[in-house]
């Protein structure tokens, strides 16, 4: 256990605040604090930047991106069992760390940041994809965040930076990387995390594009994927037969052969698609 400050090592954190592992609220703790700075350093230079964390729990994640220098750190923790913790943590670092004891779905969060924001989350894994989609599909881009280095399980890691022609290749992968690159930058087993999980994890690195790689409206893209990886294994006329009757013309003027199924449509594919539906 190392030193990157003078607080006390988290397996004495965590006793001394009783801060037991809650399952119900994905609860898998980091207590290796050279661990939380790699993690922390993957989202590059923090000095100039507000932090969003989501989950904070005991504190492991918030202390290196702190001792990594980071401007300002604002938490969002559910459990407000960690608050006692959390406050010792802010007290080291006046004025750097602001704790909001909220549920990260129901928060208005980028009124509490400054930009630019990066955001940097060991994510519980019950709300990470949800978390995702909704930082991906803003009303406008780019986005109030310029980057997202996000804990997950290793399988949806894969699929965010998932390309065409394989399983993984889905929703999040489009998603992600329409409007931002995308990169898996530290796998972990499960023996980093207390109590451990059952699958192993990977930090994604993402950051957002100034603008999305190919033009295409939002709304129509989301829809086109979402109904196009909803029965992966049809073909793509079949699969998307309800967006329009004349789905195979719209089909070939995207250049797409309809008898194709989605998961070999790249982006820019879908995208072609989304602007025929659209005009
Ligand atoms: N960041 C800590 C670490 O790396 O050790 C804890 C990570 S743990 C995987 C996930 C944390 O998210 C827990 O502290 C849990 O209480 C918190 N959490 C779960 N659901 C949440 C939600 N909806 N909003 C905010 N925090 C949540």
């Amino acid at each position: 256990m190392s030193a990157i400050d003078t607080l006390p090592p988290l397996r004495e954190v965590i006793a001394t605040h009783g801060l037991s592992a809650k399952k119900a609220l994905g609860q898998n703790f980091l207590l290796d604090l050279n661990l939380t700075a790699k993690i922390a350093r993957q989202a590059g230079d923090l000095a100039s930047c507000d932090v969003l964390e989501v989950g904070p729990g005991p504190g492991g994640l918030t202390r290196g991106l702190l001792a990594e220098g980071a401007r300002r750190v604002v938490a969002v923790e559910k459990d407000a069992r960690c608050l006692p913790a959390l406050a010792e943590i802010a007290a080291a670092y006046p004025g750097r760390l602001e704790v909001l004891n909220a549920d990260a779905l129901a928060l208005d969060w980028a009124a509490h940041l400054t930009p630019p924001i990066k955001v940097v989350a060991n994510l519980p894994y019950n709300v990470g994809t949800e978390l995702l989609v909704r930082w991906l599909t803003p009303a406008a881009w780019p986005p109030v965040w310029t980057s997202l280095t996000l804990m997950f399980q290793r399988e949806v890691a894969e699929r965010i930076v998932a390309q065409p022609g394989g399983k993984a290749y889905g929703r999040l992968a489009v998603l992600a990387q329409w409007r931002s690159t995308a990169r898996i930058a530290m796998t972990l087993p499960p023996e980093a995390f207390t109590p451990p999980p059952k699958v192993r994890s990977a930090v994604v690195h993402l950051e957002a594009l100034p603008e999305p790689r190919f033009p295409a409206d939002p709304a129509v893209l989301e829809r086109v994927v979402a109904t196009a990886f909803n029965q992966r294994r049809k073909m793509l006329r079949a699969a998307l037969r309800g967006l329009s009757p004349e789905i195979e013309d719209h089909l070939r003027a995207a250049g797409l052969t309809p008898t194709d199924r989605a998961e070999q449509v790249p982006i820019e594919g879908f995208c072609a698609l989304a602007r025929s539906l659209a005009g």
